[in-house]
């Protein structure tokens, strides 16, 4: 699937899911949607996020420049972002990182950043932009390997090819939610 189709799927279906579980909404909430719903293909170098941070050697030397300074700066929540960033290309693509270890490695840090800059809407809505990456890939033909490292073996529902006109209508689907919900609500 395509990055821009997982973004917009991330960031609004994070949105939606904080307005439907009353989760004060912040930027920074948004922010890290938006990152989290790119951040699986990072173990892809032509990806959206892949390409800016300059495929593996950019990455490589980005996330270890981040992660000097944090240890420098004993910004501790800070290492591990840089370890993603310098170690999530190396992957195998569509390996480990669409895995339900993954989600659950990240809800475990999202969960302690959370708490300790008091922002709950991070970890719902990070949590949220990753797990809408997988749940859209396993819709495509490829499916994901959900259960890996125990095994290899890929899951999903195989409805679409990555860039059919699918594609574009899977990126409405959170856009309509969060419409019926906010007008059924009297939220707009
Ligand atoms: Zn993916």
């Amino acid at each position: 699937m395509m990055g821009r189709t997982h973004l917009v799927v991330g960031m609004v279906g994070a949105f939606d899911l904080a307005l439907m579980t009353h989760t004060p909404i912040s930027l920074l909430g948004l922010a890290v949607a938006g990152t989290t719903s790119l951040l699986p293909d990072l173990d892809e170098e032509h990806s959206m996020l892949g390409r800016r941070l300059g495929g593996k050697v950019g990455a490589g030397l980005i996330g270890a420049a981040i992660t000097a300074g944090a240890v420098y700066l004993r910004s501790w929540p800070t290492v591990p972002v840089g370890l993603a960033i310098a170690g999530i290309p190396h992957l195998r693509h569509r390996g480990l990182t669409h895995s339900l270890l993954a989600v659950g490695l990240l809800a475990i840090y999202l969960h302690w950043l959370s708490a300790t800059i008091h922002d709950p809407s991070v970890l719902l809505m990070g949590v949220a932009g990753y797990g809408l990456h997988l749940l859209a890939d396993f819709t495509t033909n490829r499916g994901i390997p959900a259960l890996e490292p125990i095994t290899s073996r890929r899951f999903g529902f195989r409805l679409m090819d990555t860039g059919s006109p699918f594609e574009s209508l899977a990126s409405m689907v959170p856009i309509m939610v969060g419409l019926w919900y906010g007008l059924s609500h009297h939220v707009f």
